[in-house]
Parts: structure tokens; C-alpha cells; sequence
């Protein structure tokens, strides 16, 4: 089932369904887009037409924010649970070992993606990790050269909310990868650089509060939470 939040579409589906729907996706032969829309980016697409059309159109939208659940809620169609970007990459890893998957892993400052890879290979190693390339880079040319040699059958990319679904959206047919999904800062995690809230803060619905306190200059960014909101609850009154 699909629901919406202020004319943004976002999949109503768990952790364990979005895994099934991985196979689905690779199993199509045709490049697929996921997107994991979250209140600022549900925010920022109210005056990006074409971040409207992206996560309107992509194959999978993952519900990324605890707010959209509670909302849900409220406006009595509810998700089933919030599907963080990070939750599902790492599920996503874990089952590409079983079946085989080829990865590839873009993005991040330099190092950052090779130092993820080193501690997934370390949990999987097994996993078939084909290509490993920062998210800095000039030409888009070398990148998409790269991806298409090593022939991926998932396509991390964390090059940031906003610019990784531009991207993909714009090479998706030419790179021809079955499934590529934006991640955002999660290899940024994964690699260690970046502490997640621990899983009680998570609990409380409050890891907005601890990315605030350990990253005050992202306050701005943070607005979205209550614009969200009030986007979403007066549309519902008319
Ligand atoms: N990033 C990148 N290239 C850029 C800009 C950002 O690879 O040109 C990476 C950045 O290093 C970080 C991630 O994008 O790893 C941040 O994405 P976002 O802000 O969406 O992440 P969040 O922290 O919200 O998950």
C-alpha cells in the first residue's frame, strides 16, 4: 500500500517486506531506484518539482522518519514502522551475502567508503564487494564508467539527501543497475566516523534530539521537523 504525505508518495511496508522487494527488483532485469523520503526531504520537495517526480516515481520508498510514523498514525492510516536508509543497508548487505549479490558502495568523504567496506567484509566475508569510490568526485563520466565495468546488482549511493537521487535519477538507465538506492550519511556510520543514536534514544523517538545535540550546526536543517508537520496536519484539515 502507498500513502502520502503532502503529495509525496512513501511505501507502507516493513524492513523484512523491503528485502523481498530487493529480489523483485533485481529479479526484473531493469534498473529500479529506491528512496528513502524523510519530513525534510518531503519538506525541500514541496518547492523541487523534480525531487517530487523522482520520489513519485521510484520503484521503492522507504518511510525514514519516526514523525511520519506517528503521523501516520494520527491521520489514521498508519505505517507499519519506520524503514531508516542505515536499517536497510545493512539488511540489504546481510542478503546480498546469501544470494549472491554483487555491491557497490559510493559515497562519503574519501576513505570513508573503504573503511565501511573493510567492516562489512569483516561481518560478510563473503560479500561480493565489485567497486568502492567516494562521493567527491569531478566527472560523473569516470564514475559511471566504473559502476558499469563492475556490473553491480546494488548501488549504495550516500552523495547526500537530494543530490544521490538527482543522480541516480539522471544515469539510472545508462548505469542499468537493478536496484540503486540513496543512503545518505549511513557509510558514514558503518565506517565508524559517524556515532548513530544509541538504540534507547531511538526507542523514545527522540534521535532527532541527539543528531541536534551532537550536530548543532544541522539545526537548520532540522526546521523540517516541525514544517513537516504543519504541512502535513493542514492539508489534512481541508
Ligand atoms: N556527500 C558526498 N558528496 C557530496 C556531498 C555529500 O559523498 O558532494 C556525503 C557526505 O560525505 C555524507 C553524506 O553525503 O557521507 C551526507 O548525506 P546526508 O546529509 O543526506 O546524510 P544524513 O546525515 O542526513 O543521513
Amino acid at each position: 500500500m502507498i500513502l502520502e504525505f503532502a503529495g509525496i508518495k512513501v511505501d507502507n511496508i516493513t524492513l523484512h517486506e523491503s528485502i523481498n522487494k530487493v529480489d523483485q527488483l533485481i529479479a526484473s532485469g531493469k534498473p529500479n531506484l529506491i528512496v528513502t523520503p524523510n519530513p525534510e526531504m518531503i519538506v525541500n520537495s514541496q518547492s523541487d518539482p523534480l525531487m517530487k517526480e523522482i520520489i513519485n516515481n521510484a520503484s521503492l520508498r522507504l518511510p525514514d522518519g519516526i514523525s511520519m510514523v506517528v503521523v501516520s498514525k494520527i491521520m489514521g492510516k498508519p505505517l507499519k514502522e519506520r524503514v531508516a536508509g542505515i536499517d536497510f543497508m545493512l539488511k540489504a548487505v546481510e542478503h546480498s551475502v546469501q544470494k549472491r549479490y554483487r555491491i557497490f558502495l559510493l559515497g562519503g568523504k574519501p576513505g570513508i567508503a573503504k573503511k565501511a567496506a573493510q567492516i562489512l567484509r569483516n561481518r560478510h566475508p563473503s560479500m561480493q564487494l565489485v567497486g568502492i569510490h567516494d562521493g567527491y568526485f569531478e566527472h560523473d563520466g569516470t564514475i559511471i564508467n566504473l559502476v558499469k565495468k563492475a556490473k553491480p546488482d546494488i548501488l549504495f549511493a550516500g552523495l547526500g539527501a537530494g543530490r544521490q537521487e538527482k543522480w541516480l535519477y539522471k544515469y539510472l538507465n545508462t548505469l542499468g543497475v537493478p536496484v540503486c538506492v540513496g543512503v545518505g550519511g549511513s557509510m558514514d556510520v558503518i565506517s565508524g566516523y559517524k556515532k548513530r543514536a544509541p538504540k534507547i534514544i531511538q526507542k523514545l523517538y527522540i534521535e532527532w534530539l541527539y543528531r541536534l545535540i551532537t550536530e548543532p550546526w544541522r539545526w537548520k536543517r532540522q526546521l523540517a521537523l516541525p514544517k513537516f508537520l504543519w504541512l502535513v496536519f493542514s492539508s489534512f484539515r481541508q
